[in-house]
């Protein structure tokens, strides 16, 4: 079976990719090729942090792997938080006070419109492609819903009425960001095998 390492140190990560790609690939975390270190994300772009991460992974431990980074670009803010967005209200990455400080940027500002942004970078055997999933909506006046993580709760995508922390884990992965970015990555990877 071929393997193919996600870099993330997030089990729940890997054990949901495995079973979205079924029993063609072995999927490993970074605990179990040993990658203990911080990798870097130093990049102005998500596709790069994304590269970065799986370019760190395939030099330094020789593995065919893929690395995720998402981010929320709010149209209003210039796109901001972006590629800041885990620690857009300082680096104890609270997703509370990063809610709070979209929702006091947003007082008063009409045009409201957001989309959620995932990119996954994969390479094997040295060649790279990126795969990108964006989910269009708006940032709501105030917080709905006790789902999810993140700023699930003042993000509404069009598709829907409700908040993403208003919806089950099924409804959302059926439009989300990152299922959108994982469906392609699974297309490509069934070519592949
Ligand atoms: P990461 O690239 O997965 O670390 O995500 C970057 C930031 O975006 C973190 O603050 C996450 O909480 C947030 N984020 C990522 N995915 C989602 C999502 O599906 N809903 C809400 N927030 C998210």
């Amino acid at each position: 079976m071929k393997q193919l390492v996600f870099a993330t140190s997030n089990a729940n990560k890997v054990k949901e990719i495995q079973h979205i790609m079924g029993a063609a690939y072995n999927f490993l975390s970074l605990d179990d090729i040993e990658c203990t270190e911080d990798i870097p994300e130093t990049q102005a772009t998500i596709k790069g942090n994304a590269l970065q991460k799986a370019r760190y992974v395939y030099q330094n431990y020789g593995k065919n792997c893929f690395a995720e980074d998402t981010g929320l670009l709010i149209e209003s803010l210039k796109g901001a938080p972006g590629v800041y967005s885990a620690r857009y209200a300082g680096p104890q990455k609270n997703a509370s006070d990063n809610m709070n400080k979209v929702l006091e940027q947003l007082q008063n500002v009409e045009n409201r419109q957001a989309y959620f942004k995932t990119v996954i970078a994969l390479i094997i055997d040295g060649q790279e492609h990126t795969f990108e999933g964006r989910v269009d909506g708006e940032i709501l006046l105030d917080r709905r819903g006790e789902g999810g993580f993140g700023y699930d709760p003042i993000f509404k995508p069009k598709e829907s009425n409700q908040s993403f922390a208003e919806m089950s884990a099924t409804q959302k992965d059926q439009i989300s960001h990152r299922a959108r970015a994982t469906a392609k990555l699974k297309s490509f990877l069934a070519k592949t095998v």
